[in-house]
């Protein structure tokens, strides 16, 4: 791409956008090109569309002068690379003016939103016009993006889980100025599919099918002793619970420092912080579990007390029969209301200031990255694939913080969090370092990741169906001028 072109596709932008939509000052260009760990590639200009008319005809522009665009919805993929694009040189195009909730059905549950709508306006939205349904949230924070989170496959808090298979219908504008239109009732081949984690199209409206609100709910937790080999006798004996239960019991498990960094802030007054916490210091955040090294949690919903009795009951014979100790929460009655930024307090526990009331973790410089493997139940090494990767991020001097979901599937998803102070000298190389002697542990132990930073971007695709992506990418985008690299595709 050369200077020229790219100043001939601005001004063609800045026309059609009008003043103030094509961004390249400096402050803002560095707000934007700012991650979450170190990045090299930078946007040269930020180009702000407010309709999806705006959107296919800056792809025009793109095209015609042949300059690459990476587009964002709220550009808040923190731990993957917020808003940074995998080259350097790619214009940013930010979907965040795109706010209109466009259509609600009471009824079905179907909703339509724009890339813009954040998971904070649409709770509102929907505390306002369908208090009967459950709105979708995240670990991360309020004002992340309902369609950038589906587009990277993200996984959803309580009834949600895999996000993308809520999808019902979706607009897209294809690389080529094209208009993609799926919709799950359409007899064919569903194609959206193709989309997440993918660089074919710039969705612009997702009809999102609701989950209606369960009217109670209950958190159950188990202390796990016995590091990792007593985790997967847990996780294994607990999955043919959860296949049965359904979406309306939901299990998690999460290390000592994966609760310890959510709880509270690393002691930089008593320790040197080029140097992993040792695990007696965690001893009184994990008072409630006796110590434990992993705690489990499932919450379960029901819409009547009798239901909710019957889940609980049923989770606890099964607990009991493992040799695991249930704790009960107080039953909530009523749809689950708040939502605010508390899962993000764990991307602040290596700072030396507490998280603020707008956390910004790209300008708050807070050090986040997610190595994120799939692991088959079945594996049998996966205890000591575990253990490896515990004993690896202590010995870069990070803490190995884990979550691991399991679904119904034979699956469970783990998420490893490298959390560090970017501010601390040395600490933004010496995370990379670490990120890359994890994945060469899951290299090593053919273990494939389920989503990418920018820098591990090889997806797992077989051979052949790569091909066919490729194939259809060249035929659609054959100037390579949409989000090129994107999980390590052309
Ligand atoms: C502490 C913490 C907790 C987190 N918890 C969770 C969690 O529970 N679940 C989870 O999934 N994530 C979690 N995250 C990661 C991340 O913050 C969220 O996934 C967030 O929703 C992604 O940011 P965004 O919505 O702004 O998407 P964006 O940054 O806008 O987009 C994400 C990706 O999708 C692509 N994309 C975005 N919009 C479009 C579009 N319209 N068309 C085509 N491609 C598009 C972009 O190119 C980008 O690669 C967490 C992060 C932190 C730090």
């Amino acid at each position: 791409m050369t200077l020229t072109r790219l100043r001939e596709a601005l001004a063609d932008c800045a026309t059609l956008l009008g003043p103030g939509r094509v961004c390249a000052n400096s402050v803002e260009l560095a707000r934007v090109n700012a991650a979450t760990f170190l990045t090299e590639a930078r946007a040269p200009a930020i180009l702000k569309p407010v309709n999806r008319e705006q959107v296919a005809a800056c792809l025009r522009i793109a095209n015609h002068y042949r300059v690459p665009v990476y587009p964002v919805s709220t550009g808040k993929n923190w731990g993957y690379g917020s808003a940074v694009a995998p080259h350097d040189g790619c214009i940013l195009l930010s979907l965040a003016c795109l706010t209109a909730i466009v259509e609600f059905d009471a009824q079905t549950g179907h909703i339509r939103l724009e890339p813009g709508v954040s998971f904070q306006q649409l709770h509102a939205y929907l505390q306002e016009h369908g208090p009967r349904f459950q709105p979708p949230h995240t670990g991360s924070g309020a004002q992340t993006s309902v369609i950038g989170n589906i587009m990277e496959r993200g996984i959803g808090k309580g009834l949600y889980e895999d996000m993308a298979t809520h999808v019902h219908a979706c607009e897209a504008v294809l690389a080529n100025g094209q208009i993609l239109k799926t919709n799950q009732d359409a007899s064919g081949p569903h194609l959206f599919g193709l989309l997440p984690q993918s660089n074919l199209a710039i969705v612009v409206e997702i009809t999102l099918q609701l989950e209606p609100a369960p009217h109670h709910s209950q958190l159950i937790t188990f202390p796990i002793d016995g590091g990792a080999a007593a985790l997967l006798r847990a996780v294994r004996g607990l999955h043919d619970t959860a296949m049965r239960a359904g979406p309306r019991s939901q299990f998690a498990f999460l290390n000592d420092y994966r609760i310890t960094s959510q709880l509270t802030q690393f002691p930089h007054d008593h320790l040197d912080a080029r140097v992993a916490l040792p695990r007696e210091w965690m001893q009184h955040c994990l008072a409630p579990w006796k110590g434990a090294q992993w705690i489990g949690a499932c919450t379960v919903w029901a819409d009547d007390v009798d239901e909710l009795d019957w889940r609980r009951k049923r989770l606890i014979v099964a607990l009991h029969a493992l040799g695991l100790t249930p704790q009960t929460e107080t039953p909530i009655d009523g749809p689950q209301l708040a939502l605010d930024d508390d899962g993000l307090r764990c991307a602040y526990w290596r700072k030396k200031f507490p998280m603020p009331l707008q956390p910004d973790l790209d300008s708050d410089r807070c050090g986040v990255i997610w190595v994120a493997p799939v692991l088959p139940l079945g594996n049998p090494h996966l205890d000591t694939i575990i253990s490896e990767l515990e004993a690896v991020t202590l010995g870069h001097g990070f803490e190995p913080a884990i979550a691991l979901r399991t679904g119904r599937t034979g699956s469970m998803r783990l998420i490893l969090g490298l959390f560090f102070d970017r501010d601390l000298p040395g600490a933004d190389p010496r995370a990379l370092q670490c990120q890359q002697a994890l994945h060469a542990v899951l290299q090593r132990t053919n273990v494939q990741c389920y989503r990418h930073t920018l820098f591990d971007s090889a997806v797992s695709m077989d051979a052949g169906a790569l091909s066919v992506f490729a194939a259809l990418k060249t035929q659609i985008d054959p100037h390579g001028i949409l989000a090129p690299g994107r999980y390590g595709l052309a």
